[in-house]
């Protein structure tokens, strides 16, 4: 165990993790330079090898320092803050992380996300500097913002990660930093899971930290969360082929191929445990819950079964995801889906489409909320009057950027009912924390950030609280008759100003009619915004000249291919384009 160094490399998005995963995996000779594998960590496909589905989540890497043998574990974290949970389970499996900084770039809001991450976890940290190789890098300034953290300028290294210059001294930093595997129980057996994941073949396989004693092949086990029992099939490390070993001791990492056909019973951050121990669970584990709601609808109604059956598949692999079968008078029958963040959300939706073909309308993003009596809703609908006082979900946000766009930042936060936390210089940068509805950040918040910053800023979020607000129920009618995929809960100071943007939106969107179309926003009741959209006067081929027949015909065959994609809204109809177009923020 004294040779054992489990380690992670933790960055902001592109600050070079993958490249440098890349380069120690070359310098510990697990993968052969001159083969063009690049992003080993990232696209590895070894679904071939034993039909077995792999995400290169832990590789075993060997290096001698001194004449002595070391095994390097490095574990890869999610780069993503939806996955902030599974990022503190992976570094709960390392005693070490390097902290990587993009010299071009600087510190940004997940440097610092990741850098807490890893004090929280007790972990040695080893800030290093990349990119000192690229145009336009700023050494001297990313080091400044690293001292701003609490390092010393001593401590810091400074490597490129793409021409690998320093890389190898990194890696004996690693050796000499990063304190071994701690003293463990011998009269226990316990392991994390830090990953889990579902394959078609074997069932459930788990990567996991051997915490206390030793697993081996045949081992009756159980999960202590999920209160779950099986078998461990097959042990494994990957090095980074796949190395079936026989069992995995205290301080090992490594993959365990179990029995189990359901992810949901093999959650990250659970503790493993022989089948007739009962000790006490690695600390840390909470199920992670959703934040971001949905709803998706086949286009086509038939395929509400495919796409049942595809939300089942994906959830083999994915126990975050959430869904439940709802119906709606405009859009037929489809699932309510929980995601735990809008890019989790968007890769389902992209995966159901690439892997499943299905064609789908998705409703805008929203949260949920909770009554007083701590019920929790997510449909206009549960509301029980038109406005009242309920509980919504509160984020705290971190946002790091160049000092002088603190206005700008400031004046965002406000049109969204934020509340400043605090201000903190990291050297030339700010870092700002803020307390703002979680509703009010989910969709274009980011983009609208990132233009008003000129690109610089960086933000970081997790919901913290629930706080009181009064809501109204906004809905929107077209020609008269309510369209309830377009029903919202909003907060009501805002209910105007949405309700108003969402009638003119409208108005862009949807075509002409034979006869003039009313569009409402409606309260209680009582009209809050109001446009029309005009009828037109002459019908669609009138606007064509004289007597040619073939573009008149091909104009009316385009029509009825149209036709077959109609949706209606009460008596008028749409396409299903515009239909779509109207859900889109
Ligand atoms: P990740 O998102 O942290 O995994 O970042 P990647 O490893 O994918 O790197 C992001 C980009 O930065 C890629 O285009 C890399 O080629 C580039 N990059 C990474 N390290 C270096 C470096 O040391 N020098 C230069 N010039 N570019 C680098
Ligand atoms: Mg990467």
């Amino acid at each position: 165990m004294q040779n054992i160094r489990n380690f992670a490399i933790i960055a902001h998005i592109d600050h070079g993790k993958s490249t440098l995963a890349d380069r120690i995996l070359e310098i510990t000779h697990a993968v052969n330079a001159s083969t063009d594998n690049k992003q080993l960590l990232d696209s590895m496909d070894l679904e071939k090898e034993r039909g077995i589905t792999i995400k290169l989540k832990a590789i075993s890497l060997h290096y001698n320092l001194g004449g002595k043998e070391y095994l390097l574990n490095l574990i890869d974290t999610p780069g993503h803050v939806d996955f902030s949970y599974e990022v503190s389970r992976s570094l709960s499996a390392c005693e070490g992380a390097v902290l990587l900084v993009d010299a071009t770039k600087g510190v940004q809001a997940q440097t610092i996300a990741n850098l807490n991450h890893a004090l929280d976890e007790n972990l040695a940290i080893i800030p290093v500097v990349n990119k000192i190789d690229a145009q336009g890098a700023e050494v001297e300034k990313a080091i400044n913002e690293l001292e701003g953290l609490g390092f010393l300028a001593s401590e810091i290294l400074q490597i490129s990660a793409k021409t690998g210059q320093y890389v190898k001294e990194l890696i004996e930093e690693i050796i000499k930093r990063v304190p071994p595997p701690a003293p463990t129980h011998t009269d226990l057996n316990r392991s994390l899971v830090f990953d889990s994941l579902y394959d078609l073949y074997k069932g459930v396989v788990t990567a996991v930290k051997v915490a206390d004693g030793v697993f081996k092949k045949g081992d009756r086990i159980k999960f202590l969360a999920t209160n779950t029992e099986t078998e461990i099939l097959s042990l494994y490390k990957l090095t980074p082929q796949i190395l079936e070993v026989a069992s995995l001791s205290a301080g090992e990492v490594g993959f365990f191929v179990t029995a189990i056909k359901a992810i949901e019973n093999a959650r990250v951050g659970d503790t493993i445990t022989l089948k007739n121990q009962s000790p006490e669970a690695l600390a840390g584990y909470k199920p992670a819950f959703p934040v971001v709601y949905l709803s998706l609808y086949p286009i086509d109604p038939s395929d509400f079964l495919p796409l049942r059956e595809a939300m089942g598949k994906l959830k083999l692999n994915d126990y975050a995801l959430e869904y439940t079968a709802e119906s709606s008078p405009s859009l037929g029958q489809g699932f309510r889906c929980g995601f735990l963040g809008l890019l989790h959300s968007e890769i389902t939706i992209e995966r159901l489409s690439r892997e499943y073909n299905l064609d789908l309308i998705a409703t805008t993003p929203s949260v949920n909320y909770k009554l007083l009596d701590g019920t929790e809703i997510s449909k206009p609908s549960q509301l029980s009057a038109s406005t009242q006082e309920i509980l919504e979900p509160i984020a705290t946000v971190e946002i790091i950027a160049p000092s002088q766009y603190l206005g700008k930042i400031g004046e965002l936060i406000h049109t969204r009912r934020g509340v400043q936390l605090g201000v903190e210089n990291i050297a030339d940068q700010i870092k700002i924390t803020y307390k703002i509805p979680l509703s009010e950040i989910i969709t274009d918040f980011y983009d609208e950030l990132k233009s008003r910053t000129q690109g610089f800023a960086s933000l970081n979020f997790e919901v913290t609280s629930y706080e009181q607000v009064t809501v109204s129920k906004l809905e929107i009618f077209i020609n008269n008759d309510p369209l309830d995929a377009l029903a919202q809960i909003v907060p009501s100071v805002k209910a105007e100003s949405v309700g108003r943007a969402t009638a003119l939106k409208l108005k862009e969107v949807l075509p002409r009619q034979q006869f003039s179309l009313p569009i409402q926003a409606i309260i209680g009741g009582k009209i809050i915004a109001r446009e029309t959209v005009a009828a037109f006067r002459k019908d669609v081929t009138a606007k064509l000249y004289g007597g040619d027949v073939t573009r008149k015909n091909k104009l009316l065959d385009k029509q009825k291919k149209g036709k077959k994609r109609l949706k209606s809204i009460g008596n008028i109809q749409i396409s299903q384009e515009v239909f779509t177009a109207l859900l889109r923020k």
